[in-house]
């Protein structure tokens, strides 16, 4: 296979007779580079089965000489398991580029570089996920190296996953749509929908899955960001949830209809979506239960009952799936000086079913500093906030505040206040509930539960969320919709600018570098919040004056008191440089309680659908290298540095 390889293509290069290229431009003699002459050959690589394309030419730009010596590198078995390592994100696309300069298209005897707008485009939406398992950007996805432009004839290796997107509809240019289609979406439609609002506002927003649903479909997140993909310093980060029930439809359609709105008064200069989306980046994810949603469709509006698809695929009530951390709040809360935030998740929680739509929110938690958050259902018209779990744990309905009661309620009214509906005290909507408090309620003291995703985003990370029944209805009719987006969409807009309240700044040391494991607490609220990566932080707060502390292990504590104007919209920017503690005993702090070491966390393994990479991501493995790294070294007497990132 390989001598006959070999022999042609030096018949080929023999092919060109001996050219000086002294003789200049004039001369019209032209020696031939390696993409002039190739023997095409059937690409027969199971990785890349599904490209655009059936062959390719070697030796490869990366010098492979043969299928075999390709399949046997590094570069290709990295192809092979990119699905698992970056947990479906970023694929197939990242693949089938990889695959493109791997074993580039070969036609007519000619090679064909991929496009390096593609790779560009990718890179930016990619390395997020890189960067989370800490590899480095692999080195033959350069795009300036193995790309080429379009002067060249490039080719887009993304072409045939595009196709069925772009088939429809004209590229995404001309002037920006200002009608929405007030229908319901199915599965293939909000798809198209929201890559399509995506690639029509692409300087602002990109699309991204966060996993799969447990039948297999992407839960497909839409952000909008200055620089998306990406998050900015300072910058606070908001997700709005739709159909987490999967009867419950209409916050699906909101969120479809607001990404299209942001993307449309972006364009058109609306002062307040470009201040928005310039200082906030702000995620989408219109259903978290999509296979749900396809049982409650099938029975259609005006059919569903109150409960079909409610759950997921295995028949998981979603709302309910959360880890419980709630109890132990209230276990540690009577205990002075015990932390009561950021708790870890248990390990019994692991061995109950855990639904990957569950999964991939926590993991979405975990890799991005969310500040602020909503899921939106329906069957009722109330804003309902945090605890849903009863301090008493027999009490169905129980007032049950969080330490942040004043903010979540000024959260739950920000909400309220701006909708027509919920501020109706005439009409007779959903049978009158809620008219007293003003449409909002302690979730605990309307009916207590457990599991539910609020508590959990409060008690396990820095994000506030609160729960939005949209109306009575589950499945609205379609002519319902256009009145619900009339009462939604200030709401909508008013409550992520609640991201703004507040304080936010860095914590640094005195060189300026973020101090890691930094916290900020609230004299008064027995709550803190944990500065990101990158020493960044936020606080919601309400109006009033504050003592707030700033401290890190190894650093000695700083506190400043800081006054919120009662109309202040914009956070008030309050930095901190911690000093180091003198050497001696140290007093630590206790940092985060997170999983301890030797703890098993699955949250950080290889996906729910087994474990192709047959190692696991050690706990802070410290000083040593990411997990994935023994994959790598087992197969091959190379090891790819190129990889590591340090
Ligand atoms: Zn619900």
């Amino acid at each position: 296979m390989l001598l006959p390889l070999l022999a042609a293509l030096a018949a080929a290069a023999a092919a060109w007779p001996g050219c000086e290229p002294a003789r200049g431009p004039a001369g019209g003699c032209h020696r031939p580079s390696a993409s002039d002459s190739a023997m095409c050959v059937d690409l027969q690589l199971q990785a890349c089965s599904d490209a655009a394309y059936n062959q390719t030419a070697f030796p490869s730009p990366l010098e492979h000489r043969s299928r075999e010596a390709l399949e046997a590198s590094s570069e290709y078995v990295l192809l092979s398991v990119l699905h698992h390592l970056l947990e479906g994100q970023c694929n197939p696309d990242l693949r089938l580029l990889g695959c493109a300069v791997l074993a580039p298209r070969c036609e007519g005897g000619r090679v064909r570089r991929p496009c390096r707008q593609v790779c560009e485009r990718l890179r930016e939406a990619c390395q997020p996920a890189f960067d989370a398992i800490d590899m480095a950007w692999p080195y033959f996805l350069d795009c300036g190296r193995y790309f080429g432009g379009e002067e060249e004839g490039c080719h887009d290796p993304l072409e045939k996953l595009r196709g069925a997107l772009d088939a429809e509809e004209a590229p995404p240019s001309g002037p920006p749509p200002t009608f929405l289609h007030f229908t319901h979406h199915s599965y293939a439609q909000m798809v198209r929908v929201l890559r399509r609002t995506a690639a029509r506002c692409a300087h602002i927003a990109s699309t991204y899955s966060i996993g799969r649903s447990f039948d297999g479909r992407e839960l497909l997140v839409i952000e909008f960001s200055s620089r998306p993909g990406q998050h900015e310093l300072m910058e606070p980060e908001v997700k709005l949830i739709g159909n987490i029930h999967g009867n419950e439809v209409a916050g699906r359609e909101m969120l479809i209809y607001l990404a299209q709105y942001l993307c449309s008064e972006y364009l058109l200069g609306s002062p307040r979506i470009q201040r928005l989306l310039n200082s906030t980046r702000i995620h989408l994810l219109p259903s978290m239960n999509p296979d749900g949603y396809e049982v409650a469709a099938a029975e259609g509006a005006g059919y569903n009952g109150w409960t079909s698809g409610r759950q997921n695929a295995q028949n998981l009530d979603l709302n309910r799936n959360f880890p419980d951390l709630t109890s132990e709040f209230y276990r540690l809360i009577s205990s002075r000086g015990a932390r009561t935030d950021h708790l870890a998740i248990p390990q019994h929680y692991w061995w109950g079913k855990v639904a990957p739509e569950t999964k991939a929110i926590m993991k979405w938690m975990r890799t991005t500093p969310f500040v602020l958050s909503a899921s939106l259902h329906g069957g009722d018209l109330v804003v309902s906030y945090p605890f849903d779990f009863s301090q008493h744990p027999h009490e169905e309905k129980m007032f049950s505040p969080t330490p942040d009661e004043k903010m979540f309620k000024l959260l739950a009214r920000a909400y309220a206040d701006v909708h027509p509906m919920m501020m109706d005290r005439s009409e007779n909507r959903c049978g009158g509930n809620f008219l007293k408090t003003g449409s909002i309620i302690n979730g605990a003291d309307w009916y207590s539960f457990t599991g539910g995703m609020s508590d959990f985003n409060y008690l396990h990370s820095n994000c506030f969320e609160i729960t939005v029944e949209l109306g009575c209805v589950k499945f609205p009719p379609e002519e319902a919709l256009y009145p619900l987006w009339q009462h939604n969409k200030e709401p909508l807009l008013t409550f992520v600018e609640m991201a703004h309240r507040g304080i936010k700044g860095m914590v640094v040391d005195k060189f300026g570098k973020p101090v890691r494991n930094a916290r900020v607490s609230v004299k008064g609220i027995r709550h803190d919040v944990t500065a990101a990566p990158g020493g960044d932080y936020w606080r919601l707060l309400p109006p009033g004056s504050h003592i707030v502390i700033a401290q890190a292990p190894g650093y000695s504590k700083v506190i400043k008191k800081v006054t919120i104007p009662a109309r202040m919209k914009r956070a008030g920017r309050v930095d901190f440089i911690l000093q180091p503690l003198p050497a001696g005993p140290k007093k630590f702090l206790q940092g985060p309680r997170r999983s301890s070491p030797g703890l098993q966390d699955p949250l950080e393994g290889a996906g729910p659908s087994g474990e192709p990479l047959g190692a696991r991501r050690q706990p802070e493995n410290s000083g040593g290298k990411p997990w994935w790294w023994a994959y790598f070294t087992s197969l091959s007497q190379h090891k790819p540095r190129w990889l590591l990132k340090y």
